[in-house]
């Protein structure tokens, strides 16, 4: 019997296992920081921290303040890198809370330099270069950076970061050129002395593929420690060299069941009419708790280990589904969305294949109301 409506069935362990795999590639020079925003991907953050703590990791990368502020209230004691930005009130809570930011313009380093000075302490920071992308780090050229890091007295930088726009496409030149960009800078800032510890640039797919010259001293996986390597957008790339696995695993109960006659309509506008007399299944799932609305009269979910066709229109609490050619479905069964069940699997990136979109919209969008159960915890 589905104790939920709608839940999600995380292994911890997987995760560690991912962790390892990517540990493993890239050997004991390269540090690994498992990024953990947006709620770890929805298999939550705190929970995830510690386990990633607990088999070695000694940095994690949130997106914002009060990501990192959660993770500390709950007692992760590694290194917390903010990586997308800070609002301006939030600085205070950065040094408060020994968070490490991530610093997008000129102006920030003197700004947190000056915080540090009011507290008397050294506190570093990382400066991400706009090498392409076009989104959050600063594009000034060397001479600009090198004078407004010689003018810090408490800040203190720790890390030189760009971020890769195409890493999965292997028919632009345009990971090159932006590697090409960030080297030729960082060799800039080195010969005039700076020389930071940590040199980072790859997230998942770089890792995965095997892009050892974006590796350097740290590299930033997020969807490959959840299980998942995108696949290549464009060209061809050399085989992945790890082997990760989806560590969550999403159900939903059966509200109700019924037997509809030929030419009955379902659901919202309409849009599915019963060809022949069929049954079909309700589910206490829709849109509010993640399942794509574009999955209506489209998508599938695994019933008593078979594939049944999503029908009509995904409702906001609710989306039905075909049981004809199921064996016989009962209410209070649950069926899987995400995961494996007799044999056959549906993962976030078929389901995002489907319903056109990108399976780390499909990971972030299941809904905090969506019950989370730990199948293995291990811290
Ligand atoms: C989200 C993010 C990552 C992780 O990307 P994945 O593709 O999930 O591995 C790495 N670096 C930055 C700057 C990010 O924003």
């Amino acid at each position: 019997m589905a104790a939920f409506r709608s839940w999600v069935e995380i292994s911890l362990k997987q995760i560690a296992a991912n962790y390892q795999a990517i540990r493993d590639v890239v050997g004991p020079g390269v540090e690994v920081m498992p990024v953990v925003k947006a709620d770890a991907y929805r298999h939550g953050a705190i929970e995830v921290s510690h386990t990633l703590a607990s088999v070695g990791a000694r940095w994690l990368a949130v997106s914002n303040v009060e990501e990192g502020v959660i993770l500390r209230e709950n007692g992760i004691t590694a290194r917390i890198l903010v990586m997308a930005d800070f609002l301006p009130d939030e600085r205070a809570g950065l040094l408060d809370y020994n968070l490490t930011p991530v610093i997008h313009a000129l102006p920030d380093i003197a700004e947190w330099d000056r915080l540090a000075a009011k507290k008397g302490i050294s506190a570093p920071y990382h400066l991400k270069i706009d090498s392409g992308m076009g989104r959050l780090g600063t594009r000034a050229p060397a001479s600009e950076i090198l004078e407004a890091i010689g003018a810090e007295n408490h800040a203190k930088l720790e890390g030189l970061m760009t971020h890769l726009a195409s890493s999965a496409n292997y028919a632009t030149s345009q990971t090159e050129e932006q590697m090409r960009t960030f080297e030729t800078l960082c060799a800039r800032l080195a010969q005039s002395g700076v020389h930071p510890p940590f040199l980072h640039l790859a997230s998942s797919t770089p890792v995965a593929y095997g892009r050892r010259d974006a590796w350097k001293r740290m590299v930033r996986p997020g969807h490959a420690i959840y299980g998942y390597i995108s696949p290549v957008a464009k060209g061809t790339a050399p085989a992945p060299l790890i082997q990760v696995r989806p560590a969550l695993a999403w159900k939903a109960a059966v509200l109700a069941v019924k037997d509809l006659p030929a030419g009955a309509l379902v659901g919202y506008g309409g849009i599915y009419r019963a060809p022949q007399p069929m049954r079909i299944a309700v589910l206490a799932a829709g849109y509010a708790d993640g399942i794509p609305h574009r999955l209506s009269n489209k998508g599938r979910v695994i019933a008593k280990g078979q594939f049944a066709p999503i029908i009509g229109a995904v409702s906001m609490d609710l989306t039905t589904i075909d049981v004809t050619n199921c064996s016989p479905v009962e209410v209070g069964d649950s069926v899987t969305l995400l995961g494996s069940e007799g044999g056959i699997s549906i993962d976030a990136q078929q389901m995002a294949r489907v319903a056109g979109t990108i399976s780390y919209s499909v990971l972030c969008g299941i809904h905090a109301r969506v019950k989370r159960i730990y199948v293995d915890p291990l811290v």
